[in-house]
């Protein structure tokens, strides 16, 4: 239950004084909020974007020219435009001891400037003021004001994001009542922290932004700025600490391999371990062993050997008798996974086995009998692997590939078919630290920084889709020496965009140009074929592979060494980067055509150039990122930070580090939050929409 001392900020903002039945929709519109509508919150954290210094100039001859000033004179000539001249504008004289200035109006409303402008009256006036034909000019001054009107005038006036319908001084306005009604509330930081950082409290913090004293009361290294980003930040820390926390005093089991089945395996392979793969399998052994369960991350760029970490770990299950799983996101991914474990694996005495949607029938009952009776050592499937007569034995360790395209709720679902199982997540998503930090701040996380040996650099080249007939002829050469190529499309059939190239048709063109060596494979095909024709092309029987995105992860063929993307502009960096992943995974130098549509938009240019440029899997995450914004990067769509309204992750990587240090701190000295600090942390949790992770406590 949210403590009631926060009611007030949680009201709805139709409560709030000014806000009507007119203007509630367009504040809707403009603040973020729970589906409900925002809340008074919303509004209060709706901070200026900059600052107008509204401080009178001394004098006119002193006034700055282009920029907002504000000045006092005297109103000396009224000159109107002649009679059916609309197009010259309506001209007041104004001056001070100093100088004179010409206030110019176009189309003023009759007798309005009379009144607002009396001859001989002293007036404030806000605006820009120009040098025109060497006369001071001032063009439809913001504000005109009287004395009265400009004492009450702040000296220094908030600018906020605007909606239409929704002037800056609307807000405003409505900001001044809403402020009123902050709740004083306990101070949920450090008082050291707060002291070093010069950092006022959160409502002295808020009513700084609201009620700026200086231009640079709100930029983003303003304490109060600064403040309120680490308490967002805090939130989210502090709300995946607690997750990860009660997982821990989950009860874990301690499994200790014999070492018998690694060494079998290792005896089996071709190639040694990279220092990479033996540092991630030593964490991911010493999790495994000890009392407290497994909530680690193994992150490593494509073609960089997560397979075989993940095959050993779950070797270590099997040494004493328990059962591994692992999750793939598409069932050709689980496929391979399953070929390459098993290759490994039945070569040290160990049953794998592929369990998908497409099992059915005796074969799958037969299966599900042999999982339970643990004559199956470790199970690789899809989202098959959730349903509910899946049954193990003893499930203790599973690994996710991908996870990101899986929900948090889901791992936890397969999680819950063993007894304190351990949880190994693969990804090749070369996500930045800082965003490790934000996603996955509830896992430990152990990086594959170093490619396997031998390596040859892949050459990209950026090609006009005009130039189409050479590189189909030149894949035609490349088929003779031998070489197999991958060529994608973006879509799986015309009909949506007429300049589509779809791999339908392509397929067809090149199957005549080809023959029989040209395969095709897309999401709508039924899994079997998808299945037939991948075996084919792994198997080298098809030289040329046309496929939609179905490629991007994870397939395996290192004798594929030509890549050819088509409207490569219509990818993004992350999503080129996977796909282009596919080849330079063998002995052979690799090529990579990115095929473009002229002309090329300019953060399309920058994509490709980049793509040229490097390989490096965490440099492009880094550029795509700040092409394309966070969501992007983890396939959700979305602009903007998700989940932060007021800190940059990115940007105050150092600061969003140090709310992690603190969240985990708090939390071990603290785990239900029932000190005074905790609870005081609590209120933070609701402030910022964190309060599921509340729910993880006990009441109190
Ligand atoms: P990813 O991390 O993209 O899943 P894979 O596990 O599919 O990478 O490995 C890519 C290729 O590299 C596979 O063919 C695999 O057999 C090979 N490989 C893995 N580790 C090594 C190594 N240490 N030395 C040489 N080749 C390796
Ligand atoms: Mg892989």
């Amino acid at each position: 239950m949210r403590p009631s001392l926060l009611d007030p900020l949680f009201a709805p903002l139709s409560t709030v004084s000014g806000i009507g039945p007119r203007t509630f929709p367009l504040f809707s519109r403009l603040l973020s909020g729970p589906d409900t509508g925002p809340r008074l919150i919303d509004l209060l954290l709706h901070f200026p974007q900059g600052v107008i210094d509204r401080r009178l100039a001394p004098s006119l001859i002193e006034a700055p020219f282009d920029v907002p000033v504000s000045i006092k004179v005297t109103v000396a000539t009224h000159r109107q435009p002649p009679a059916g001249r609309g197009r010259v504008p309506y001209r007041v004289l104004a001056e001070d001891d100093t100088g004179d200035v010409e206030l110019v109006f176009f189309n003023p409303r009759p007798g309005q400037l009379q009144s607002m402008l009396p001859v001989g009256a002293t007036r404030y006036l806000s605006g820009r003021l120009e040098l025109f034909d060497g006369l001071r000019q001032m063009v439809h001054p913001e504000r005109i004001m009287d004395e009265r009107q400009f004492a009450e005038m702040p000296n220094f006036e908030p600018v906020y994001p605007q909606t239409e319908g929704l002037t800056t001084r609307m807000i405003a306005k409505v900001m001044q009542g809403a402020l009123t009604k902050l709740p004083s509330l306990p101070e949920w930081q450090d008082s050291t922290l707060l002291q070093r950082k010069a950092w006022p409290s959160f409502n002295d913090a808020i009513q700084a932004l609201h009620r700026p004293t200086s231009i640079a009361a709100t930029t983003f290294d303003a304490p109060a700025k600064q403040r309120l980003a680490f308490d967002e930040m805090l939130a989210s820390q502090l709300a995946i600490a607690l997750v990860r926390s009660r997982m821990q005093r989950l009860p874990g089991r301690p499994t200790l391999g014999t070492g018998e089945k690694d060494a079998a395996i290792r005896a089996a392979l071709s190639f040694r371990l990279t220092g990479a793969q033996e540092r991630s399998l030593a964490d991911i052994r010493k999790d495994m062993a000890s009392d407290q369960r497994m909530v680690r991350l193994l992150q490593g760029d494509v073609g960089s050997g997560k397979t075989v970490v993940a095959a050993l770990a779950m070797a270590t299950a099997a040494e004493v008798g328990r059962q591994a799983a692992l999750m793939a996101p598409t069932e050709i991914l689980a496929q391979q996974h399953f070929a390459s474990i098993e290759a490994l694996c039945s070569k040290a005495g160990l049953k794998a086995a592929l369990l998908t949607g497409r099992d059915r029938g005796a074969e799958r009952r037969a299966k599900l009998a042999a999982l339970a009776a643990g004559e199956i050592n470790m199970l690789i499937g899809t989202h098959a692997l959730f349903q509910e007569d899946v049954v193990f034995k003893d499930l203790s360790l599973v690994v996710v590939d991908e996870q990101h395209r899986f929900g948090v709720h889901q791992r936890l679902a397969l999680s819950a078919k063993g007894e304190a199982v351990d949880l190994l997540v693969m990804t090749a998503t070369p996500i930045p630290r800082t965003l490790v930090l934000t996603y996955f701040g509830d896992m430990e996380v152990s990086i594959l920084d170093e490619k396997p040996p031998g390596r040859l650099p892949i050459d990209t080249r950026i090609v006009n889709l005009e130039r189409l007939g050479d590189v189909i002829s030149a894949t035609g050469r490349a088929m003779e020496a031998g070489d197999q190529i991958y060529w994608v499309c973006p879509l799986v059939s015309e009909s949506e965009q007429l300049d589509v190239a779809a791999a339908e048709d392509r397929f067809a063109e090149l199957r005549s140009a080809f023959g029989d060596k040209v395969g095709l494979v897309h999401g709508q095909m039924p899994g079997a074929d998808k299945d037939k024709v991948i075996a084919d092309f792994a198997a080298g029987n098809l030289r040329l592979l046309v496929s939609t995105t179905v490629i991007e992860v994870g397939v395996d063929v290192p004798n594929a060494s030509i890549m050819v993307i088509e409207h490569a502009e219509r990818f993004g960096l992350s999503q080129l980067h996977q796909l282009r992943g596919r080849v330079g995974r063998g002995r052979k130098a690799s090529r990579c055509i990115l095929l473009y549509k002229a002309p090329l938009s300019e953060s399309g240019q920058a994509r490709l150039s980049i793509m040229r440029e490097t390989e490096d899997g965490f440099r492009i995450a880094e550029e795509d990122l700040k092409l394309r914004g966070e969501g992007d990067v983890l396939g959700a769509r979305q602009s903007g930070l998700p989940g932060f309204r007021i800190a940059d992750p990115i940007a105050q990587a150092d600061l969003m580090a140090e709310a992690r240090d603190h969240a985990r701190f708090v939390v071990n000295q603290d785990p239900e939050l029932l000190g005074g600090q905790g609870r005081a942390l609590r209120l933070l949790l609701y402030l910022f929409d964190r309060d599921t992770a509340v729910r993880t406590l006990r009441a109190g």
